[in-house]
């Protein structure tokens, strides 16, 4: 038998297949974590290798997802998040950009990696307003049945519905859309639908985080401004609308922001939105 990998987190569970990259194990090797293993940094390297500032795009996502969660607490007044592909919880996430400004705010993690309800379950023992489920956005009515998210979120008020940098996950063949619509279906008016997604302006190194992923994981796909709107179904976004992530700031959309053409390469690789349900 293959020897158990030796996980290099103190308290990481060796339970795990870590012979193959993990989508969640990836991102946590580019954002710095330590919750990743040998194939996950190599699938990283391979990242790096055709976006050498790829580290930056995802800690860039990471403070979009944050300025984000931000504008929902303050300005929205939003206290509850239901965060799907959620990642692991070890670099700022939801519940600590929420919690700080509402400490009652509640959030529901979920995500397909069994090593994020792992991780989860250990730093969130002491949160009560935090839970971790492990459930696919592809089979989206077992999310909504699920009996710890009934409890602990509240349908009958707004929640916002979080799908940051996932979408690209997915080939638009699956139709994610349909997936995102049955859950926003179900959510009360005022709910919020929060996405990042990597975009498709003809530029060489968008084709590049394309290929990185195509190669470590076999997705990772780059769609145009266009189609990633199409994600939002209808709704009408928040100012200032779909933009890049450096460019884009929810709670002050008149910010003096640097041109496109001022960014850069790798600041063009994702663009956040969000968008309310009346
Ligand atoms: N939302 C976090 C952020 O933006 O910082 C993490 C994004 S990470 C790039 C994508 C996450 O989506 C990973 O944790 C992965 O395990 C999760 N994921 C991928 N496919 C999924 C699915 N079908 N259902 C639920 N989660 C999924």
């Amino acid at each position: 038998a293959a020897p158990m990998a030796t996980p290099d987190g103190p308290d990481a569970p060796p339970e795990f297949d870590t012979s193959q990259p993990t989508i969640a194990r990836v991102y946590d090797a580019l954002l710095g974590g330590k919750d990743n293993f040998a194939a996950d940094r190599e699938g990283a390297a391979l990242y790096l290798k055709y976006v050498p500032d790829a580290g930056r795009c995802a800690i860039e996502n990471r403070e979009a997802l944050v300025k984000g969660v931000q504008y929902l607490v303050r300005a929205a007044g939003i206290d509850q998040f239901l965060d799907i592909g959620s990642g692991l919880p070890t670099q700022k996430n939801t519940h600590q950009a929420a919690q700080e400004i509402n400490p009652e705010a509640k959030v529901a993690y979920v995500d397909n990696d069994p090593i994020v309800l792992a991780h989860g379950r250990a730093l969130l023992a002491t949160n009560n307003s935090t839970i971790v489920v492990t459930a696919d956005l592809r089979e989206p009515q077992g999310i909504l049945e699920n009996k710890e998210i009934q409890a602990h979120l509240d349908f009958s008020r707004p929640i916002a519905l979080m799908i940051v940098g996932i979408h690209m996950h997915f080939h638009d063949d699956e139709k994610p859309d349909e997936w995102v619509r049955t859950i926003m279906d179900r959510l009360a008016p005022g709910s919020y639908l929060f996405i990042t997604d990597f975009v498709d302006t003809g530029e060489p190194l968008q084709k590049g985080m394309e290929q990185a992923g195509l190669e470590s994981l076999g997705n990772g796909w780059i769609r145009t401004p266009e189609r990633i709107e199409q994600h939002f179904l209808g709704l009408p976004l928040i100012p200032p609308g779909l933009d890049f992530l450096a460019r884009w700031f929810p709670e002050d959309p008149e910010a003096d922001v640097p041109d496109v053409d001022e960014l850069q390469p790798y600041q063009r690789i994702l663009m956040a939105g969000i968008a309310k349900k009346g």
